[in-house]
């Protein structure tokens, strides 16, 4: 199964997919993360992004795209991957369709977990809070409201992308967690 899970900062991607990893062995490509660790372990790619990130801003798309081509080729994505983060506008989608003609390979859905703003914010500033080890450094109201402007002015435009793909499916992100949970697996039995 290989899946895309779109929505805002807050939406509940990466509890999702976690849960689809541990579920189904599918495995949880989180470009947020990935660009996280390699600004903790200091790499040329995490000192090229750490600002940016920190201001909410989208990095480079190649940066992102590299890194996504690179890990979709290790071995244990060829019993699927769930994209958490990826795509983030339509220049990177347009990547990604080229970049899985290549390998000859196909997505099966594109999930998207609809939230409203007001939810969102109340949901990180939970997170925020609860976070061992402290608020991620993203986490603080200006660069939340960064976020939320770019996810709308650059990412919300995949929706219709995905649509007139005849890919996408939508899905009620207010519910709780598991209801949610089972909204996306509702969508992958219907594939
Ligand atoms: P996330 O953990 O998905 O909320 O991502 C945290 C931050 O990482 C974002 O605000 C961006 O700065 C950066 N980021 C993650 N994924 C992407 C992407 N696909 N394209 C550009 N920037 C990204």
């Amino acid at each position: 199964m290989k899946l895309i899970l779109l929505g805002p900062p807050g939406a509940g991607k990466g509890t999702q997919a976690q849960r689809l990893e541990e579920n189904h062995g599918y495995i949880q490509l989180s470009t947020g993360d990935m660009l996280r660790a390699a600004v903790a372990a200091g790499t040329e790619i995490g000192l090229q992004t750490k600002d940016l990130m920190a201001r909410g801003e989208l990095v480079p798309n190649d940066v992102v795209v590299e890194i996504i081509s690179e890990r979709i080729d290790l071995p244990d994505c060829v019993d699927g991957f769930i994209l958490d983060g990826f795509p983030r506008n339509v220049a990177q989608a347009e990547a990604l369709d080229e970049m899985l003609a290549d390998k000859n390979l196909k997505l099966d859905a594109v999930v998207e977990i609809a939230v409203n703003d007001g939810i969102l914010i109340n949901r990180i500033e939970k997170r925020a809070s609860e976070t061992v080890g402290g608020p991620r450094e993203d986490d603080n109201a200006e660069s939340l409201k960064n976020r939320l402007v770019v996810y709308h002015e650059q990412t919300a435009p995949l929706i219709e992308y995905y649509h007139n793909k005849g890919v996408l499916k939508s899905i009620d992100g207010m519910a709780d967690v598991d209801e949610v949970s089972k909204q996306i697996e509702e969508v992958l039995k219907q594939r």
